[in-house]
């Protein structure tokens, strides 16, 4: 079965929701649900919800009824990602390390870059995703935890995103032995599969929760879905580690909707410098001026949809009109802030449950577990 899953038609995909329906019906399996940040700020609409409405736990309970073993939020494997990064930042900073480092968790950024950077992969962080670094912790540390074997785990990521369907067929020497994730649903594939169910999202409880262990995640999480949300999420962790001091927590330079946005950091008197663009030409754009030596930064974001992953080609499409007269990656980036804005905790450093992994499992970001489990490489295409 193909469904159309480009916001314009253009592009049709193989759907995999028969797949997961076969899972859920299959009691060999122990099958896992993770949902990335950008489709709570988008799913509503599909249900008639206005645009920019949350409903991160309608969606929870949703999911759950659905069938699923485990609801994970990948805001967990987002402050995973989080942690490794700001490591890899920091050791390059501090050890004339290859600069600048650019963010990684963008499949349709990181093709692009294998095409038409390969002299450039070396800058790009080695960082997986954040759902394949989820489905990596679910499939050693959880699949131990809970004494399931990592073979009959069938770990489905609901995504904002066309092209977290091709990264999970990239072949990878890191891991587990077994695929981090299995299956890649749209936000649109799962709101199909919650009306072919006749689950009603209006009708599911607006505070349910995600499961625990593996579904607590930090507001700096929530923010990867908007265009700015990485580096802002990284800047939460790493200049507090730079500077042993507790830092500004909202960097609203790296805000907003332009396709290309910049920001200086004090580090110790030192100034960091840092870029933030969505949209493959604006890419271009400033990797262009860091090749000529007309641009300088030190850490980089790249997202490909322009506004970032709440603007993504999985995301409910609006018509011409709607779009005209609302700006709907800004509405969907402002559920995403006031996410952040209401969450208790709002560095990824401080999530209890990414410490207690570490503690009891990685050891310390960049080891030799987290490289082995939470880390990948590029090739020239
Ligand atoms: Fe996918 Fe677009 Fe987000 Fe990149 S920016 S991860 S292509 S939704």
């Amino acid at each position: 079965q193909c469904v159309a899953v480009c916001p314009v038609g253009a592009l049709t995909e193989k759907t995999q929701m028969d797949e997961v329906k076969e899972a859920l019906n299959d009691p060999e399996k122990y099958v896992v649900v993770q949902v990335a940040p950008a489709v709570r700020a988008a799913l509503g609409e599909a249900f008639e919800f206005p645009i920019g409405v949350d409903v991160e736990g309608r969606m929870a309970e949703a999911l759950r009824r659905l069938g699923f073993d485990k609801v994970f939020d990948t805001k967990f494997g987002a402050d995973l990602t989080i942690m490794e990064e700001s490591n890899e930042l920091i050791e390059r900073l501090n050890n004339d390390g290859e600069l600048p480092l650019i963010t990684s968790c963008c499949p349709g950024w990181i093709k692009y870059a294998e095409h038409f950077y390969p002299d450039m992969l070396e800058n790009i962080s080695s960082c997986k995703s954040p759902h394949q670094m989820q489905g990596a912790i679910v499939k050693t540390y959880l699949a131990n935890q809970e004494h399931i074997a990592k073979e009959n785990i069938v770990m489905v990521s609901v995504m904002p995103c066309t092209a977290k369907k091709f990264e999970i067929t990239r072949e990878d020497e890191c891991g587990a032995g077994v695929p981090d994730v299995d299956i890649v649903i749209t936000t649109n594939e799962l709101a199909q599969m919650l009306k072919d169910a006749e689950i009603q999202l209006e009708a599911m409880n607006p505070n349910s929760k995600f499961d625990l262990p593996l579904g607590f995640g930090t507001g700096a999480a929530v923010i990867f879905g908007v265009t700015g949300g990485v580096m802002e999420a990284a800047l939460r962790t790493a200049v507090e580690k730079l500077t042993g001091k507790d830092t500004v927590l909202e960097y609203t330079d790296v805000r907003g909707m332009n396709g290309i946005k910049e920001a200086s950091v004090d580090v110790n008197g030192t100034t960091v410098k840092v870029a933030v663009v969505s949209g493959l030409a604006n890419a271009n754009q400033l990797l262009t001026a860091i090749k000529n030596g007309t641009a300088d930064y030190q850490f980089v974001e790249v997202m490909a949809c322009p506004g970032g992953c709440v603007n993504g080609g999985g995301q409910p499409h609006q018509n011409a009109a709607t779009r005209v007269l609302n700006d709907v990656p800004k509405m969907r980036g402002a559920a995403l802030y006031q996410n952040d804005a209401g969450s208790a905790i709002r560095k990824s450093h401080e999530n209890p449950v990414v410490k207690e992994v570490y503690e009891s499992f990685l050891g310390e970001p960049g080891s030799e577990k987290a490289h082995e489990l939470l880390h990948t490489s590029y090739q020239m295409r």
